[in-house]
């Protein structure tokens, strides 16, 4: 009840899309009964979850905060979402987002800017969530709900958790089953949890994970007691800390932390050592092109025909309808995307662009194969700046896509990377620390973020 009231008065945040009080009074009711009848309880029996929106839910409105899903009620239940209520877990709504998660600060959405409920001292001028799991994380560090899910392509977990103040794991690419959760770039997204500590977001990724025959790429593995494996020893593991990420005119505060976080890793019994990533310059373009010519693909299915909207002018053709369909129904930067994606797979630039950034994506994943031989774990900052203001950014694309200069090179390798809290800038705004691992080590990842918290 008390999350349900939280969430009906932070309307001002914008972080929720719908509200589904009834599903999560439903899971708190079989949760007391349980306990009632002396039963043992399902490890997040009754917890109230906010979905994000790119997650289908089964007879509740799913948007992927685009118009050209307006109307859309999916028949079926996404795997994650499923396997959260499995768990007990209740839904409390759906999450506002950045567009098909296309964004790093909430502020493509087509259902308005999410707000974050931090503030610089003196100023009320509103910050932005990070993104493009803005509502998520703006949701979980205002305490509407204890835990979120969200989903990262190219950082979208990490980085609003780091611009809030909390932590967020995504997995190993292929841990998480993407059924049912919309597309946007299939070889890199991901779901993972966003929750208040490094414990939360154990819990919820031991429910969301598991191996699902419905997606072509996920992982035949069991799922690891991450929780009952948390501990804060160090002893006997090696961070490697990448000097390729000392990038130019980043601000002394986050170099600050960064070393901040290697000392409280040796204190906690890690030999630190310095790695090299000799291409890590070139995963930002690399992304840049990957995940565009992936969304154009995945987009083109959103026709006016099968999915939501449908715009139909008067006299109109089907290739009129297409047309009017996809302009009133996208936004400008899912449109900016479509257009770059379909111009690096185009016939005369796919070898130039396209097969160019698949070649850097091997070299990349080969950096960190080599960094495996000399340490366990990665550390670096999760962003290059605190949270910065709602329109700061947003008419510089190149700009906002900066932002993803520390998170993109895991996505492209697949692997599992963590943000935490490392503490705050000089303005009070609080700064994510990232923890990157080898394949399939959630356990070595979520062990570091807790040495850090
Ligand atoms: N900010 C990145 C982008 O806009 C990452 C988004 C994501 O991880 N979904 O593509």
């Amino acid at each position: 009840d008390a999350f349900i009231v939280k969430v009906a008065k932070a309307k001002p945040l914008n972080a929720f899309l719908v509200e589904t009080p009834d599903a999560a009074l439903a899971a708190a009711r079989a949760a007391d009964a349980a306990r009632a009848a002396g039963e043992t309880l399902k490890p997040l029996a009754g917890v109230p979850i906010g979905m994000k929106d790119l997650f289908c839910t089964k007879g509740v409105a799913t948007t992927a905060a685009s118009h050209i899903l307006e109307g859309f009620v999916p028949t079926y239940e996404s795997t994650v979402s499923q396997n959260l209520w499995d768990a007990g877990a209740g839904m409390l709504g759906k999450l506002n987002m950045d567009q098909f998660a296309m964004g790093s600060s909430n502020e493509t959405s087509a259902f308005g800017n999410v707000i974050s409920p931090w503030r610089r001292p003196g100023s009320d001028a509103p910050l932005a969530p990070g993104g493009s799991s803005g509502g998520s994380s703006s949701a979980v560090a205002a305490g509407l709900c204890p835990g979120a899910t969200g989903t990262d392509t190219g950082g979208s977990i990490r980085q609003p958790a780091a611009f809030t103040g909390i932590s967020g794991i995504k997995p190993t690419y292929g841990r998480c089953s993407r059924w049912g959760t919309i597309a946007f770039a299939s070889s890199l997204d991901q779901a993972g949890p966003m929750a208040r500590d490094v414990r939360d977001c154990a819990i919820l990724l031991e429910a969301m994970a598991g191996f699902d025959a419905k997606d072509a790429t996920s992982l035949r593995q069991d799922v690891p007691r991450w929780e009952a494996g948390l501990s804060g020893s160090l002893a006997g593991k090696r961070v490697g800390v990448p000097k390729e990420y000392r990038v130019d005119g980043m601000p002394e505060e986050i170099e600050a932390l960064w070393q901040a976080g290697i000392d409280w890793l040796r204190d906690a019994g890690a030999e630190i050592v310095d790695v090299s990533l000799p291409h890590t310059k070139y995963a930002l373009p690399a992304y840049y092109i990957i995940a565009p010519a992936e969304a154009s693909s995945n987009l083109a299915r959103y026709d006016g025909v099968r999915y939501g909207l449908r715009e139909l002018p008067e006299g109109a053709g089907l290739q009129d309808m297409y047309a009017a369909t996809r302009a009133a129904g996208f936004g400008p930067e899912v449109k900016r995307r479509i257009m770059i994606g379909t111009y690096v797979l185009s016939a005369g630039f796919y070898d130039a662009y396209y097969t160019q950034a698949q070649k850097v994506r091997t070299l990349i994943a080969r950096d960190f194969e080599r960094a495996w031989e000399s340490c366990d774990v990665l550390l670096t900052p999760t962003a290059p700046s605190a949270a910065f203001a709602l329109g700061e950014k947003s008419a510089d694309p190149i700009a906002m896509y900066l932002n993803d200069v520390f998170t993109v090179p895991s996505s492209l390798a697949g692997l599992p990377a963590m943000s935490v809290p490392g503490g705050l800038d000089k303005q009070g705004l609080p700064l994510g620390l990232q923890i990157i691992g080898k394949p399939l080590d959630e356990q070595g990842v979520l062990n570091a973020g807790l040495a850090i918290e």
